[in-house]
């Protein structure tokens, strides 16, 4: 006649049952009943390796294990997300004036390549009113910043992008520019506002794209890029 099993190897064998029918069972038992050796005449638990041990002696159930993994999964893709955010917001274009409503593209003499006393306008002015913010229109590095009334320029700034190898100047700022050169400026960040130092007549901001970097290199026509810029 078999020996009866002890209390220890009846709570092991129920707390077996009960994982091997996936039911929710309490706390688990310690370790020390799991590693009690099963009572003489008692079968093997049958069925898949319902437990594993884990560093440091500790014990963890196969749904435990599950569970964790799925956990770490959902982490990793969350962290990928956003990274992706992160990565899209660094490529992300912004329209240079923070404003809402209508822009103001202005007359055919504020376009690029309109006639200045025999000089070709280089950039397309946008009329705002005196104090609108100014923002990067990418994540770029500050090439110039500088200006004051003696400047035909004005108080201006020049943002080389790298990613697309593109500077975008802006003239006629009221006050100092908001930025140093040699910074980094992320899309939307503010860089002045709108005014009329320099050569202006009337608030508005005077834009150029420029090829490479610097303000020197080949002037391209801003407005059909600017129209597909996304405002603040
Ligand atoms: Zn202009």
């Amino acid at each position: 006649m078999p020996a009866k099993p002890t209390t220890r190897a009846v709570a092991l064998t129920t707390t077996l049952a009960a994982l091997a029918t996936g039911a929710t069972i309490g706390p688990l038992a310690s370790a020390q009943e799991r590693q009690a050796p099963a009572a003489p005449g008692l079968a093997p638990a049958p069925g898949p390796t319902l437990v594993e041990s884990l560093p440091g002696g500790t014990w963890r159930t196969v749904a435990e294990r599950e569970r964790a993994e799925q956990e770490r999964l959902e982490r990793e893709r969350a962290r990928e997300r956003e990274r992706a955010a992160r990565e899209r917001a660094r490529e992300a274009m912004r329209f240079p004036i923070d404003e809402e409503g209508e822009v103001d593209y202005g007359e055919a003499g504020a376009r690029f390549g309109d006639n200045r006393a025999g000089r070709a306008h280089q950039g397309q002015d946008v009329f705002a009113p005196a104090g609108t913010p100014l923002v990067a229109a990418s994540e770029a590095e500050v090439v110039e910043a500088g200006g004051g009334e003696g400047d035909g320029r004005g108080n201006h700034v020049a943002l080389h992008d790298e990613r697309r190898d593109r500077t975008y100047v802006y003239f006629h700022m009221s006050g100092s520019p908001r930025v140093e050169v040699g910074e980094t400026v992320v899309a939307g960040q503010r860089v002045g506002s709108v005014g009329c130092t320099g050569s202006c007549s009337g608030d508005h901001l005077h834009f150029e794209i420029r090829r490479g970097e610097g303000a020197d290199g080949e002037a391209l026509d801003p407005l059909e890029v600017m129209r597909g810029w996304p405002r603040g």
